[in-house]
């Protein structure tokens, strides 16, 4: 346990507490919210837990939390029924009385003879009663108010958990407590994302230790860098600890620097971190306009495109050319390709590409052919295996590919595949004079 003194940030558990949470039956929204409010406000979540109605096991969690903790957020258990015991079992662990406030009996008899019923059930009695030296925290649309105690060990503050009650207690009181008394604790967090496409997750940290075995001397102890991958590709997000005016740029700034080398080759650069934004914002107001022929996504690319508004600009359609006839067809291949390389193949991916430009009149085609599973693999062409080509005025590239997953999987990352290809050429293509 640290001392007062060198304490530099509000270190903050979370704990919902409910059966239907374990059971699976509700998901547990409240840590997600208050993890993201509370980091917002500038304090520093370092554990959540989830628990049972059940007294010692609130209690043992509680006195858990306070070990790595300075403050414990509870969520649930605050209800009028048997099942709800978050109040009695802090109370006890502290050695508190419950004492019932005549005040706020006479407003819950008002509140349920407003809703005509000529007496308070039972069962809501304890919804007025608070522990000996709690501060409550007025819920606005509720029965249940939200608790603050103090105890030698830390603070523990208690909310419903009805999530809309909680959060009117969070925003309204809550909040205004937590700055009001640590003030000095409440530090920011900046971050910033890296956006890379094409490489596993587990290489990027192969050459982070290769480049950068120091990275964490480098990095110190107020940043942190976190890999957060999907199938489009791996997010790099730096994150800075910093107090509440002061401006963190500058070290992002050289923490970016440092990681930027190791991912250049993957790197690409987007405001929203989409691939396919990136390609139509490049594109736009060159005058280009782009086309795409897909066989085993069948309209993913196309509809990846189009999630933008605005993609009518560059992007002017696309052919599923699923059946080799209609590859034959409407893309031009001809014939002899397909029948001595096959559907999946370079020859083929190209001549789609090409093709598509011809068919509809773009000057940029993307092509993607490829096994998405689970069968038709070959021990030559395994389920997952995908060409991917473009083709336009610095004339057509191409590139194959064995992608993981399943099929849905291979088709995404197929799509995620050529738009990077996409990127890749728009943006050699612009550099040229
Ligand atoms: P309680 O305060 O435990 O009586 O909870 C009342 C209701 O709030 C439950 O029936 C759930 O629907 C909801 N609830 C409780 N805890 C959570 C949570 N952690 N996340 C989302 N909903 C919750
Ligand atoms: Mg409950």
């Amino acid at each position: 346990v640290t001392s007062e003194s060198e304490r530099t940030s509000l270190r903050t558990a979370l704990v919902s507490v409910g059966n239907e949470l374990l059971f699976g039956e509700t998901v547990d929204t409240n840590a997600a919210w208050l993890s993201r409010q509370l980091t917002e406000a500038g304090v520093h979540v370092v554990r959540g837990y989830t628990v049972p109605d059940d007294v010692d096991a609130i209690q043992r969690c509680v006195t858990s939390a306070l070990g790595a903790a300075d403050l414990v957020v509870l969520t649930g258990g605050l209800g009028p029924t048997r099942d709800d015991m978050t109040r009695a079992a802090v109370a006890d662990l502290f050695g508190r009385k419950l004492f019932v406030d005549p005040e706020r009996l006479v407003r819950l008899e008002e509140r349920f003879r407003k809703r005509g019923f000529t007496e308070l059930p039972e069962a809501n009695v304890c919804q007025a009663e608070i522990p000996e030296g709690a501060v409550v925290l007025e819920n606005p649309l509720g029965t249940a108010p939200g608790l603050v105690m103090d105890s030698d060990g830390g603070t523990v503050v208690l909310l419903p958990g009805v999530p809309r009650e909680m959060k009117a207690i969070f925003g309204g009181d809550l909040v205004a407590l937590l700055r009001d008394r640590y003030t000095t604790l409440m530090s920011e967090v900046a971050h910033r994302l890296i956006h890379t496409t094409g490489v596993p997750e587990s290489r990027i940290a192969d050459l982070m230790a290769r480049d950068l075995p120091d990275l964490d001397r480098l990095f110190g102890d107020r940043a942190s860098l976190a890999y957060l991958p999907d199938l489009r590709g791996v997010d790099l997000r730096i994150s800075v600890r910093c107090s509440k005016d002061e401006d963190a740029s500058e070290e992002l700034d050289r923490l970016e620097a440092l990681v930027s080398p190791v991912v250049a080759p993957w790197r690409f650069a987007c405001e929203s971190g989409d691939v396919s934004e990136a390609v139509l914002d490049a594109l736009r107001g060159s005058g280009h306009t782009l086309a795409v022929a897909e066989s085993c996504t069948a309209g993913v690319l196309a509809a990846r495109l189009t999630e933008h508004p605005g993609a009518s600009d560059v992007f002017i359609g696309g052919v599923v050319s699923y059946a080799n006839e209609v590859k034959e067809s409407l893309l031009g291949v001809p014939p002899a390709s397909i029948i001595s390389h096959g559907a999946v193949s370079e020859p083929v991916v190209r001549h789609m590409a090409e093709g598509v430009c011809r068919a509809l009149g773009a000057t940029i085609g993307l092509a993607i052919t490829g096994v998405a599973g689970p069968g038709g693999g070959t021990v030559e062409k395994p389920v997952g295996t995908v060409w991917l080509a473009v083709s336009g005025a610095m004339g057509t590239v191409s590139e194959t590919v064995c992608f993981a997953g399943d099929r849905a999987a291979v088709r995404e990352r197929a799509a995620q595949g050529a738009l990077a290809l996409a990127l890749t050429y728009v943006n050699q293509m612009m550099d040229e004079p």
